[in-house]
């Protein structure tokens, strides 16, 4: 794809790497400002702070992956993030008898399971999912592997790799296949990185994060939940103000169960739970981040600040939309 922008007085590109004094520069995106350079393969970043007549300064420059979202998009060489990529983004359908039984089970148990303990709504839910459970873990911690692992030793556990996962994160879903005989099942974005970036431009995750989780969990997900007839999540009411009143027991849209065991459990509870049993940890959980996303959109939080307020910090979400 070739495209020329229009000249732009607030940005000027770098003529050699500063290192090497290479020549082959491109933009990259590890920053709004960063180049590669071909030659010595390092990663540098050039700003532009203004000039020091305030009467002369230009407006603040864009940054090159707005640049060339910019560009590209007034070209008509971009999709719209609003549109997903060519394949499947839903849940297939449940039989109806499976759909019916799920509603009668939530209408009378939802009540009864909503303060219940873990090991509790777990064996609930070995006695009466009708048909296959799925545990979904995002290996921020372990807690759920280990509780289906005493608790639910038929269902499947299900990995989400958005493909921006911190490394850390990937060798956590490593151990835990190692350490579990259950099937450990990874559901995939239909895009790598690479096409995301080509269809829709770079760093999506920054200028339209609803649409990039929509693409890269929320439709994966929905995807690989079809042969299951209930999930299991780990989410806490503690997690924050969006999750003080998540049930136990409920119906997600297509029907199917969605089982939260870990409700009632707070931060000191899931760290009692790991150093008891001797779980695989995530390192980056003990150097500020108590709670885990992409890499790309979790910062470290601060000690007594809302555990997911590195979440997407400094933009308007605080859900990837998985429990909405
Ligand atoms: S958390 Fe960030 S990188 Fe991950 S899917 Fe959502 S917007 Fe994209």
């Amino acid at each position: 794809m070739s495209f020329r922008r229009a000249p732009n007085p607030n940005r000027n590109h770098p003529l050699h790497c500063p290192w090497c004094a290479g020549e082959d520069l491109l933009p990259n995106t590890e920053d709004d400002f960063a180049w590669l350079c071909r030659d010595c393969t390092r990663v540098f970043s050039v700003r532009y702070h203004g000039q020091d007549a305030p009467a002369r300064r230009p407006a603040p420059a864009l940054s090159t992956s707005a640049a060339i979202q910019l560009s590209l998009s007034r070209r008509g060489h971009l999709n719209d993030p609003a549109v997903s990529p060519a394949g499947p983004t839903a849940t297939g359908d449940l039989p109806g008898a499976v759909r019916e039984e799920n509603a009668r089970l939530v209408e009378k148990h939802a009540d009864e399971l909503y303060d219940a303990p873990a090991d509790v709504i777990l064996a609930w839910a070995r006695e009466h999912v009708p048909g296959r459970l799925a545990v979904t873990l995002s290996m921020e911690n372990t807690v759920l592997a280990e509780l289906a692992a005493r608790h639910t030793p038929d269902a499947d556990l299900l990995f989400l790799d958005t493909g921006y996962h911190f490394e850390e994160t990937l060798a956590v879903a490593r151990d835990v296949d190692r350490r579990y005989p259950q099937t450990l099942v990874t559901a995939t974005p239909t895009l790598t990185r690479a096409e995301q970036d080509a269809a829709y431009g770079p760093g999506l995750y920054r200028r339209d994060p609803a649409a990039c989780c929509r693409m890269r969990k929320v439709e994966p997900l929905a995807v690989h939940l079809t042969p299951y007839a209930g999930w299991v999540t780990g989410l806490r009411r503690a997690d924050g103000p969006t999750r003080a009143h998540a049930p136990a027991l409920s119906l997600d849209a297509t029907g199917r169960l969605k089982i939260s065991p870990l409700v009632t459990w707070s931060l000191v509870d899931t760290e009692a739970f790991i150093a008891d049993h001797d779980l695989i940890r995530h390192p980056l959980t003990t150097q500020g981040y108590p709670s885990i996303g992409c890499a790309t959109c979790t910062l470290p939080v601060a000690d007594g600040e809302d555990p997911r307020a590195g979440r997407w910090a400094g933009q308007n979400k605080t859900e990837c939309g998985l429990h909405s």
